[in-house]
C-alpha cells in the first residue's frame, strides 16, 4: 500500500504464498483508539539506522509473525502528524515478546517490546510523518476483511441453528415449525445478508478504485460483527441446552463461535469507534466543525 517496489519485493512473495504470516503492530498500552497519543519512538541512531523504543499490545499475530509494521514516533509534528511506519523483521535485536495475550476465543494475541531495536531507514513505509496514513489506509482494507469474517461466522450459526431446528422434535413437530422460531430464523436470515451486503460494498468500492473507503469499510466492520453476534446469540438459544455445552456433540460448536463473534467484535477496535467516523461526519456535514477522534482501529 505505502512501500516501495523493492520493499514490496522483500516482504510480500512469502506471505502471499503462505510460508510467513505479517502483522500490523499501531495500538499500545495507552493508545488504543486514540492513535494519535501513541509513545514508542523511532529516533535516528547514525545515518542509516533508527532505533525504536516503547510498547506495543494487541497485536495479532505477535510471536508468530515473520515481520510486523510498526508505528512510531518519529516527531515531524504534533500528534498525528509526527508518525511514521517501520517493517520490524521478527528476531531483530531489541523485539521481545513480553507476553503471549489470552482471549476468549482462540487468535494469537502478543504484547511487544522493544528496546534500543536498531532497524535500517530503508524499512520505513512511505515518507517521515506518513505513518498515520498508512495505518489508516491499511485499516481501510483491514476492517472490512474483520466484516467478512465475522460474516462467516453468522453464516455458520444461521446453519447450525437450521440444522438444529429442522432436527429437533418439540411436542410432536420440529422446532421449525413453530413459529416463533420462523421468526427468529427470518431474523437471523435477514442480518446475514444485510452484513454480505455491507462487506461487499466495502471490497467493492476499495476494488474500484476508491481512494478512501473508511466510511463503507466501518459501516461494514461495525454492522456484520454486530450481527455475528445476535444471530449466534439467537442460534445459541435454539440449541437450548446444547447450546452452551463446551464438548463437541453433532457439529456442536455453537458455543465457541459465540465467543469467537465477540471477539471478532472488539478486533480493529470496538463498535463505538466504527460509530464515530460516520456520525461525526454527518454532524460535521449539518452543523460545520466538531471536536473530531481521529484514527482508532
Ligand atoms: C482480537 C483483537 C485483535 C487485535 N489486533 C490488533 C492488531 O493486530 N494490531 C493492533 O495494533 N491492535 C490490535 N488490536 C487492538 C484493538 O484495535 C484495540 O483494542 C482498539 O483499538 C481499542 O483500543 P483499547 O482496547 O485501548 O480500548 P480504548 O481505546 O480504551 O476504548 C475503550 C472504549 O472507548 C470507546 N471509544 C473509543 N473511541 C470512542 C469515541 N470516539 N466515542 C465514543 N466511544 C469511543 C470504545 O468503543 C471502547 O468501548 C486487537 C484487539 C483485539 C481484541
Amino acid at each position: 500500500m505505502a512501500g516501495t517496489d523493492a520493499q514490496k519485493d522483500r516482504w510480500l512473495p512469502p506471505v502471499r504464498e503462505g510460508r510467513s504470516l505479517a502483522a500490523f503492530a499501531l495500538s499500545e498500552p495507552d493508545a488504543g483508539s486514540d492513535v494519535a497519543a501513541l509513545a514508542t519512538t523511532a529516533a535516528p541512531d547514525g545515518n542509516d539506522h533508527v532505533r525504536i523504543d516503547g510498547e506495543k499490545t494487541w497485536i495479532s499475530n505477535g510471536g508468530i509473525a515473520g515481520h510486523y509494521v510498526v508505528f512510531a514516533r518519529t516527531g515531524e509534528g504534533p500528534g498525528a502528524r509526527g508518525l511514521s511506519a517501520f517493517v520490524v523483521d521478527a528476531g531483530t535485536p531489541g523485539l521481545e515478546i513480553a507476553e503471549r495475550i489470552e482471549v476468549i476465543a482462540p487468535h494469537p494475541l502478543a504484547r511487544l517490546r522493544f528496546d534500543g531495536c536498531r532497524v535500517p531507514v530503508a524499512n520505513r513505509l512511505g515518507k517521515p510523518g506518513d505513518g498515520f496514513k498508512v495505518a489508516m489506509a491499511t485499516l481501510d482494507v483491514f476492517r472490512a476483511t474483520v466484516g467478512a469474517a465475522a460474516l462467516g461466522l453468522a453464516r455458520r450459526g444461521l446453519d447450525e441453528a437450521l440444522d438444529r431446528a429442522s432436527g429437533r422434535r418439540l411436542f410432536g413437530a420440529p422446532l421449525a415449525d413453530l413459529q416463533m422460531s420462523q421468526a427468529a430464523i427470518a431474523d437471523m436470515a435477514t442480518e446475514v445478508d444485510a452484513a454480505a451486503l455491507l462487506v461487499y460494498r466495502a471490497a467493492w468500492a476499495k476494488d474500484s478504485g476508491a481512494a478512501r473507503v473508511t466510511r463503507e469499510a466501518s459501516m461494514a466492520k461495525l454492522f456484520a460483527t454486530e450481527a455475528a453476534q445476535r444471530v449466534v446469540d439467537r442460534a445459541v438459544q435454539l440449541h437450548g441446552g446444547l447450546g452452551v455445552t463446551i464438548r463437541r456433540q453433532g457439529r456442536g460448536t455453537v458455543p465457541r463461535g459465540s465467543r469467537a463473534a465477540d471477539l471478532r467484535g472488539r478486533q480493529r477496535g470496538p463498535e463505538n469507534r466504527h460509530r464515530a467516523p460516520d456520525a461525526g461526519r454527518k454532524v460535521r456535514g449539518r452543523a460545520g466543525k466538531g471536536r473530531q477522534c481521529r484514527g482508532g482501529l
